[in-house]
């Protein structure tokens, strides 16, 4: 049987736009998964090196201008926890070794789909990412978001609690992040195994010990030969709409942005009801070893046209 024959019916509708095999040379097969991420408990938005929560001003929604100041859950942030989730899904059916961000083996599919450096070790290739993250815009204004919490610190030294108190600032739970990963010329295993990482991600946030919960949320998922929308668009378009039915809402922005695309005849959007339908289905994909393996093939022939 071809690998072809086991595509999930649930996933016809989106048959032109996955690869049978991994290629170096990339073509245009796009699909575009469009969710929310949804605090559930207090997270550290920030980078590093400041204690602030990252915020950006942008457009109050699609169709008022007004300068408005939002939390912005950065793309590095999202692709972090999702690529090593990815990695960590394979190794319990599959044992491998890669190593984040050290020792990455070049030779897996977590290498093979967020991409690899060759960092030297006699590997005579790169691998080019497939899977592209964008910054996720909150719908709620920062000042509605922001949460400052005060704790005693500790003496790190006799583990006594001092005077001094520590701030951090939180974003509170049930903040919303519109969000859209978008892949190309990915197989439908690929696709399927991203899914399933997004659906048990539910762990983000800046710091080590005190990590936020997260859910996410997938609204719709749109085919084409091009990208249909950003996700600067996506969350501007359902601030305006909040208050409706999500994945309808999202199958009507993507059939608005489908009006803007360069070639709108190459464009397949699911339905709520079809998107609804193919998660159902990925839920009930096993993750086992032979899907491990088929995953572990591809990207073996991939090697070999890659090394050339
Ligand atoms: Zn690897």
């Amino acid at each position: 049987m071809s690998k072809k024959a086991k595509l999930p019916s649930s996933f016809k509708k989106l048959e032109d736009y996955f690869v049978d095999k991994i290629s170096p040379l990339l073509d245009a097969k796009t699909i575009q998964i469009l969710l929310v991420r949804q605090t559930h408990d207090f997270t550290v938005l920030r980078t590093e090196e400041s204690r602030e929560l990252n915020t950006v001003v942008v457009p109050e929604n699609i169709e008022s201008s007004k300068p408005t100041v939002k939390v912005a859950f950065l793309a590095s942030k999202q692709k972090a926890v999702e690529s090593r989730m990815f990695s960590r899904l394979l190794k319990t059916v599959k044992e491998h070794d890669c190593y984040l961000k050290d020792n990455l083996c070049m030779n897996c599919p977590r290498c093979a789909l967020f991409g690899a450096v060759n960092t030297g070790g006699g590997r005579d290739y790169n691998i080019r990412h497939r899977v592209e993250y964008s910054t996720a815009f909150s719908i709620e204004k920062y000042e509605d978001l922001l949460e400052t919490l005060t704790f005693n610190a500790i003496d790190e030294a006799d583990q006594t609690t001092g005077q001094a108190l520590n701030m951090t600032h939180n974003v509170r739970p049930l903040a919303n992040f519109p969000s859209i990963i978008t892949l190309t010329s990915v197989t439908w295993q690929e696709f399927s195994l991203l899914l399933k990482t997004l659906l048990a991600s539910k762990s983000y946030g800046a710091e080590t010990r005190v990590k936020g919960d997260v859910r996410n949320i997938i609204l719709g998922i749109v085919g084409g030969y091009e990208e249909v929308l950003t996700s600067l668009e996506y969350s501007l378009e359902l601030t305006a709409d909040w208050e409706e039915d999500l994945p309808k809402t999202t199958e009507k922005i993507l059939e608005k942005y489908k009006g803007l695309a360069a070639t709108r005849g190459n464009i397949t959007i699911l339905t709520a009801e079809e998107t609804a339908a193919l998660i159902e289905a990925v839920q009930d994909m096993e993750l086992d070893e032979s899907f491990a393996k088929s995953m572990f093939d591809q990207v073996d022939d991939f090697v070999k046209v890659a090394k050339g």
